[in-house]
């Protein structure tokens, strides 16, 4: 998820390694290292904290001899972020030296294979077990690192890009991926890899993209590319065109639109980490937890408390256990009464929300168990709550979440099948079924983006509009509640949802003519309930637009703009039914040319009251 940066030619590689990962700085990460190739020996130099503490180590690289080595800028997933996780790692004997992005799934039985074998572990990553994995195939089979890399691959599930080198093979750099981006830049008489195009992007234009499940071999002189089988294949050279700011955003014109682009990988990885051939783990969430609970408390601030809005429908729905959700300013000086069975869930991105750290801490003063839902590792909620469940978003940067929005609404998921499960509230085929939705929702939201253009030209027409309205019941009301949040932090334009039985009380005097009005009728019980509160805004002049599922044609009838989203487990709505609605708010924003990514006056981590 984090950064990967390697060289090998005929200059001093660790200055050219520390300017590439410098180039990645902008991503986020929590630790660093290098690793160069230096008379028959590989030389690993790490540090935790910001980058400059790498530079100041080795005196801007200048120290680290040799001209051959990989580079690694981590994101933590699995281990606290410190100088011993910090990549890169080696095998027990140094002879296979490698940088890892992403995440090894089957980690644990990896583990413990090789600790069978005789291999020892000095850190808590999953990065370390694939080194050694190689290393123990390397030594295996003695074919060589093709062999090693392949046979380990097949053996390894869940994502990566790998960059390793061999004690055995000096002057030489392995690059081995799958789901997780590696690109390897061509130069003259010296050859590059970077996990993103900005790390290289001042030292050439000529890169290949590596296949997915494929292994490169770089010399100073040489590009090769081999398949699984270990046979030789061919790849063509492509011209990178991208400016260095394009570069940095992935091609996309904005971090928010790279962002929410990615929240198909991001809810797969996320899902990977909690399913284990198709049963649900919840890491170190004791069974006991999950059964005895009489009452669940969610806390969070901002998009975080509509997860827990969202979370509450399907809690209560799926386990019958009675949820309040409540925003964390308010539960922390609210003197809340917490019933000895109750559970605390407190939901962050960046794990140091102030008033949601407060929330955490006042529960567990009140002798209550906190569980919480985190997407940075080692972070302050992280490490103080009993039970942490990560999301695995990877770094988000756009001010306004999207992707870890939806990674924290698949943690929910889970947990509230899991808990019906144990309770006996869910049969195994009921969650099987839903395991089933759930695992196409990626692919359904890939889908949904395909069809952004419609709702850039529809967002167009409403860059000058005064009073944007969302209206949903139920669920949809959580949908609506994140829809208008995401609008007004990022489009300036006022914004309110209302669960729209409400409207009639008090909001319908503020419609006038050509006011914009979103219905979200996602459920299908509420339909027509919904549909009615829109027909009522409609004859006092408001402008619809609905998003509803596929088949609810009838909608054509009432609204003037229809966005369609697949069917699915209607618990799981939510997550589809938020894409329109992000886009909607970007592209708003993006006509009326503010600053997408950093909306005036609000800040990434809001860590202060
Ligand atoms: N899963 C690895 C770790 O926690 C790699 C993290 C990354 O992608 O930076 O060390």
């Amino acid at each position: 998820m984090c950064g990967i940066v390697g060289y090998v030619g005929h200059r001093q590689a660790a200055p050219i390694l520390l300017e590439g990962l410098r180039k990645l700085e902008y991503r986020g990460y929590d630790s660093a290292g290098v690793a160069v190739y230096n008379d028959n020996e590989i030389i690993t130099v790490k540090a935790k904290g910001r980058l400059q503490r790498l530079f100041d180590k080795t005196d801007d690289g200048k120290t680290v001899v040799g001209t051959c080595g990989i580079g690694h800028t981590r994101w933590a997933t699995h281990g606290e972020p410190s100088e011993i996780n910090a990549h890169p790692h080696m095998s027990d004997d140094g002879n296979v030296v490698g940088v890892h992005n992403g995440i090894i799934e089957n980690y644990q039985e990896l583990r413990e294979k090789l600790l069978r074998k005789g291999y020892k572990f000095y850190s808590t990553t999953d990065t370390e077990v694939a080194i050694k994995l190689v290393d123990y195939y390397y030594k295996k089979y003695g074919l060589g690192p093709v062999d090693a890399i392949n046979r380990s691959m097949v053996r390894i599930r869940g994502s990566y890009a790998l960059s390793l080198m061999f004690r055995d093979c000096p002057g030489e750099i392995w690059v081995a991926r799958k789901d997780s981006p590696m690109i390897i830049g061509i130069g003259n008489g010296e050859n590059f890899i970077a996990s993103d195009i900005p790390a290289i992007l001042s030292e050439t234009r000529n890169v290949y993209y590596i296949g997915n499940l494929e292994i490169g071999r770089l010399t100073d002189s040489s590009i090769t590319f081999y398949n699984l089988d270990g046979d030789v294949i061919e790849h063509e050279p492509v011209t990178i065109e991208w400016d260095a700011e394009a570069a940095e955003k992935g091609g996309f014109e904005h971090y928010m639109l790279k962002e929410i682009h990615e929240q198909p990988t991001a809810i797969s990885e996320t899902m990977m980490a909690y399913l284990h051939e198709n049963e649900i783990r919840l890491g170190d969430v004791p069974e006991s937890l999950l059964r005895d609970t009489q009452r669940i408390a969610i806390v969070g601030c901002g998009s975080a408390y509509h997860v827990g809005l969202a979370g509450r429908a399907v809690l209560e729905d799926l386990t019958g256990i009675p949820v309040d959700v409540e925003l964390a300013s308010e539960f922390r000086y609210r003197n809340p009464k917490l019933a000895p069975n109750t559970l605390v869930i407190v939901i962050t991105q960046s794990g140091e929300t102030a008033d949601t750290l407060a929330a955490l801490r006042l529960s567990k003063e009140r002798g209550v168990p906190v569980l919480a839902i985190v997407n940075v590792v080692g972070s302050s909620i992280a490490r103080e709550s009993d039970y942490c469940l990560y999301t695995h978003a990877g770094p988000e940067i756009s001010v306004a979440t999207t992707k870890a929005y939806s990674t924290q609404l698949i943690v929910l998921y889970l947990l509230a099948m899991q808990m019906g499960k144990v309770r006996g509230c869910l049969a195994a085929e009921q969650v099987n079924k839903m395991l089933l939705d759930l695992q196409a929702l990626p692919g359904q939201i890939s889908r949904l983006l395909e069809d952004k253009e419609r709702i850039q030209w529809f967002a167009s027409k409403f860059s000058n509009a005064r009073d944007i309205f969302f209206i949903g019941r139920g669920l949809d009301y959580a949908i609506s509640m994140e829809g208008s949040l995401k609008l007004k932090e990022i489009s300036y334009i006022h914004s309110e949802a209302y669960a729209a039985g409400e409207l009639k009380h008090g909001t319908i005097s503020l419609i006038e003519d050509g006011t914009l009005v979103v219905g979200i009728l996602t459920q299908q019980a509420l339909f027509e309930k919904t549909l009615s509160n829109m027909v009522e805004v409609k004859s006092r002049g408001a402008y619809l637009m609905a998003v509803t599922s596929y088949g609810n044609y009838s909608i054509e009838d009432t609204a003037n703009f229809c966005v369609y989203i697949p069917r699915t487990d209607e618990h799981f709505m939510t997550s589809l039914a938020v894409i329109p609605l992000q886009l909607l708010a970007y592209y708003i924003s993006v006509s009326k040319g503010l600053n997408v990514d950093k909306p005036r006056n609000l800040a990434k981590s809001v860590t202060v009251e």
